[in-house]
Parts: structure tokens; C-alpha cells; sequence
């Protein structure tokens, strides 16, 4: 597979403008068309309702396709640049180049969208691309090995399903760029694999998010937009908030407001609840209990149902920053409070963790404590008073730094990711531009070389 998609890159024909937008076309049809059997394989995958996904990773979808057909042909185009007194007589220009054959590995956690939105962008750039979805969510998987080749040009983008093996078997070949989404400890593992081939690499990786809220803030929805983040996906989300620092007096608001929102949301049996997602399977189950066990005090929820796989939305206090729960990233829907004496505190403890953040929260109408905490901390992203909304906004680069990740995609940002932006310089044989770069020649002299 992966020698028939460098033969097809090399022959030329996914340069080709009309062939770009005739497999990203495919891909629009594709979705429209299996809108329902793609919600129901991420239904058997991870037991999330086929709402959810329509909204948070079909609607993204299209929109992200429909973009790049609507833009492909101008993003495709070279660019001429400014031009010098020592350029007046040349012709300088950008010319946006497919990077080649790219491999994509992608996370179980929002199967379609981690393995497509990186296609979508590879196809835009001219690409070959071979996909690996993760086999964690194998009815996905299977899925779009099936049917993707029935509306893409396949043996420019074959679909390889398998795990760990055929991942690593994937990373020993040489691929012109390889696009990585998933744990940090695995990105090392392909950051070096691909370092034997000197091969660019995006990382997107995970990390923990932290959320500052102070008392300058609507509460009610502010404790909605922290908590949606947190529960959506049953919190198995690169992105959901981590950890919330705030003051005792900020805490006691935003449980107070916390206990309607879940109750509204999921009612007295949250188990019961249909918009309450489950836990991948029994080893991320009993990650996140264990976590919730031995740290803080449960304040909110709590219960653990391991036949279903659910656990229920919670929030801990009283958590120290030793606790297991600080130490990992917890991708579940457990949420720690540490409680912080100001705004400066705050600051300190995030940037006394080693890990990077993916994103950064900040829950505050004070433009100061705003500016501060963009300033003053690291993170891949950062997003004022909601979670997680800034990754649908595609004119904004997504992606982490240090340890969350390297690289970005996204709208045209993923059109740039698998374009290399070949620098020309073209000079023609005008006797002016000769006489000026005649300098350059020997025999050098102080009167030439020293102009
Ligand atoms: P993972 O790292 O276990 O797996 C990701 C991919 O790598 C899969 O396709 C898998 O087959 C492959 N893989 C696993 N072990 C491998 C190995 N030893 N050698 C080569 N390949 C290997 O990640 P996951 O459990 O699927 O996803 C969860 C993680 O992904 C979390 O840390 C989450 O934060 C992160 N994530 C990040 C983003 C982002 O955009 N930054 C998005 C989703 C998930």
C-alpha cells in the first residue's frame, strides 16, 4: 500500500487542482452520506450518543471540508514577494509544494475527527496519504476502511487498520511527513522513529489543562461551560479541563452552581442519564477510579458503575498537588479543585508543573488577570471564560507546545502543515541585473567588495 501511494504521488496526478477537489468532494459525499453509520460506529465504539458525535465531530467535519474546497485553489497558489534594491530586476516568489506521502496516526478518543480533519488537509496539499485509525475504536476503524474507498481516489489514501505492531511496522518506512495525534509517551516513540528518516512530524499530544476562575465571573455559566468540557465524551477529551485553581470563597460558588447544572443535566441517576457518555473500557474505568479514590474529598458525584462503565461527573476538593488525580493527565470526568490564594498563585502553580498544557482557561471579566495569565504561562492554546470552543474555530491554529505537542492544523493551517512553501528566485539574462551582480565575480577588490 504505502509503495503504490509514493508511486502515485510521484506520478504527479494528486498535485492536479481538479484531482485535489474531486477526492475532497468524495470526502464531503462521504460524510453526507454515511452521517448515520458513522454515529453508530462511534456509538459501538465508545458508547457515546450518535448526537453528540453529529455535533462534536460530523458538523466539524463538513464545515472543515467545505472550507477546503472553497479555498483549495487559492491557497494553492504561488505567491510573488517583495522585492529589494539587489531583486528590482528578479522575480521572488512562494510556491506552496505537497510535502509527499504522509502518514497519519490518530487517537481513539474522536476517531472521525482525528483521522479525518488531518486527511482533509493532506488531500488540500496535495498529498498521498496513508491513514491508521486507532484500534481502540475498531468498528470506526472498520468503517472507514470499508467505505472511504468507494468515494476517494484509494490508492492514493489507503486505510490501514491494526494496533501497536502495525503502527511501528508503519513508522520503520520512510513517509515525507508523519501527522501523530495521541498520549505524549507515544509521541516520543515516533518523534524518534521518524528522526531515522529525518521525517517532519506534528504531534498532537495530551497534557493537563488547568482552569483559573476567580469572583469576577457569571457563575451560573461559568460552572456550565467548565462542566460541559468536562463531561462531554465522559471528559476523554485532549482538551477538557484538568484541574480548576481558584479561592475557598470562588469554590464554594462554583459548587453551588455545579450541583444544579449536573442535576439539570443528568438528573438524581446520572447512570441512567442517555447523554452521559461511558469510559472507553475497564483499564481507563478503574485508571479513573483509582485516581478519584485516592484524592481530595469527593465534593460532587463520585460513583463509580463498572458493569456500565460510567462514571459520574465529580468534583474533588481538598486536593493536594502530590495527589495521584495531579499527576497524570485524567481523561475521565473527574474534576480536582486546588484551592489558590490570588491570581499570582495561580500563575505559580501552573508553571511549576513540568508537563505542558494543551490549552489554558481562564475564567475572569478582569482584563489584567486575562492578559497575565497569557502572558505569563505556557500552554498550546488558550481559551477566556468557555472550554474547548476554540478548537472548532478553524482560522485559529490548533496544537500544543513542549510536551503537548509540536505543529498545528486546522482550516488553511492544516493546508500549510503538508505544504513545504519552496522559496524560487528567478532571474532572467537582462544586461542591468548582470552589471549588478557583477560585484560578486573575481578577481574581488576593496572597490567592488567593500559598495
Ligand atoms: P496512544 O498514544 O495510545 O495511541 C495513538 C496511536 O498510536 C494509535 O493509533 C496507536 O495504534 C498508536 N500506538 C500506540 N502505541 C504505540 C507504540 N508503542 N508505537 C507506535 N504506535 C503506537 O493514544 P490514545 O490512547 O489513542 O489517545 C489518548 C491520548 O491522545 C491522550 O493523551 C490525549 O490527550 C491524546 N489526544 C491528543 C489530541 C490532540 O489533538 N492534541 C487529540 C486526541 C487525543
Amino acid at each position: 500500500m504505502v509503495e503504490i501511494a509514493r508511486r502515485e504521488f510521484q506520478s504527479g496526478k494528486t498535485t492536479d487542482i481538479k484531482f485535489r477537489k474531486a477526492n475532497l468532494r468524495g470526502l464531503l459525499h462521504f460524510y453526507q452520506e454515511n452521517e448515520t453509520e458513522l454515529a453508530d460506529a462511534v456509538y459501538a465504539d465508545l458508547g457515546r450518543i450518535p448526537d453528540e458525535t453529529i455535533v462534536a465531530e460530523i458538523s466539524l467535519l463538513l464545515r472543515d471540508v467545505k472550507t477546503m474546497l472553497a479555498n483549495v485553489e487559492h491557497w494553492s497558489q504561488q505567491k510573488t514577494v517583495g522585492r529589494s534594491l539587489a531583486t528590482l530586476l528578479d522575480w521572488p516568489y512562494v510556491r506552496p509544494q505537497p510535502r509527499g506521502l504522509v502518514l497519519i496516526l490518530s487517537a481513539w478518543n474522536y476517531p472521525l475527527q482525528l483521522s479525518l480533519l488531518p486527511l482533509s488537509g493532506a488531500i488540500a496539499a496535495g498529498c498521498c496519504a496513508v491513514l491508521k485509525p486507532s484500534e481502540l475504536a475498531p468498528a470506526t476503524a472498520a468503517l472507514l476502511a470499508d467505505r472511504l474507498p468507494r468515494y476517494l481516489e484509494s490508492s492514493c489514501y489507503p486505510v490501514v487498520c491494526g494496533g501497536v505492531p502495525e503502527s511501528q511496522r508503519l513508522l520503520q518506512l520512510r513517509f515525507d511527513h508523519v501527522f501523530f495525534t495521541g498520549s505524549t509517551a507515544v509521541g516520543r516513540l515516533v518523534a524518534a522513529a521518524a528522526s531515522q528518516h529525518l521525517t517532519p512530524v506534528t504531534l498532537e499530544l495530551g497534557g493537563k489543562s488547568p482552569v483559573y476562575l476567580d469572583d469576577s465571573v457569571n457563575m451560573e455559566y461559568a460552572a456550565r461551560r467548565i462542566l460541559w468540557g468536562k463531561t462531554v465524551n465522559l471528559g476523554q477529551t485532549c482538551i477538557a479541563p484538568d484541574y480548576l485553581l481558584c479561592t475557598k470563597a470562588t469554590e464554594e460558588a462554583f459548587l453551588e452552581a455545579g450541583r444544579r447544572v449536573l442535576h439539570q443535566w443528568f438528573g438524581e441517576r446520572p447512570e441512567d442519564s442517555p447523554s452521559l457518555g461511558r469510559m472507553l473500557n475497564k483499564r481507563h474505568f478503574s485508571r479513573v477510579r483509582k485516581l478519584l479514590e485516592n484524592s481530595g474529598r469527593v465534593a460532587l458525584g463520585g460513583r463509580c458503575f463498572e458493569e456500565a462503565l460510567i462514571i459520574e461527573p465529580t468534583v474533588l476538593t481538598d486536593v493536594r498537588a502530590e495527589d495521584p488525580v495531579m499527576e497524570e493527565e485524567i481523561f475521565g470526568p473527574v474534576l480536582p479543585i486546588i484551592t489558590v490564594s490570588s491570581a499570582d498563585d495561580a500563575i505559580r502553580f501552573i508553571n511549576s508543573r513540568t508537563p505542558h498544557a494543551l490549552s489554558l482557561y481562564i475564567f475572569s471579566s478582569r482584563r489584567d488577570v486575562k492578559d497575565r495569565f497569557i502572558r505569563e504561562t505556557d500552554s498550546g492554546t488558550v481559551m477566556c471564560n468557555d472550554t474547548m470552543y476554540h478548537a472548532i474555530v478553524e482560522q485559529l491554529p490548533f496544537g500544543g507546545v513542549g510536551t503537548s505537542g509540536m505543529g498545528a492544523y486546522h482550516g488553511k493551517h492544516s493546508f500549510d502543515t503538508f505544504s513545504h512553501y519552496k522559496p524560487v528566485l528567478e532571474r532572467n539574462y537582462n544586461p542591468v541585473a548582470e552589471l549588478c551582480c557583477s560585484v560578486r565575480y573575481p578577481p574581488y577588490e576593496p572597490t567592488k567588495t567593500r559598495l
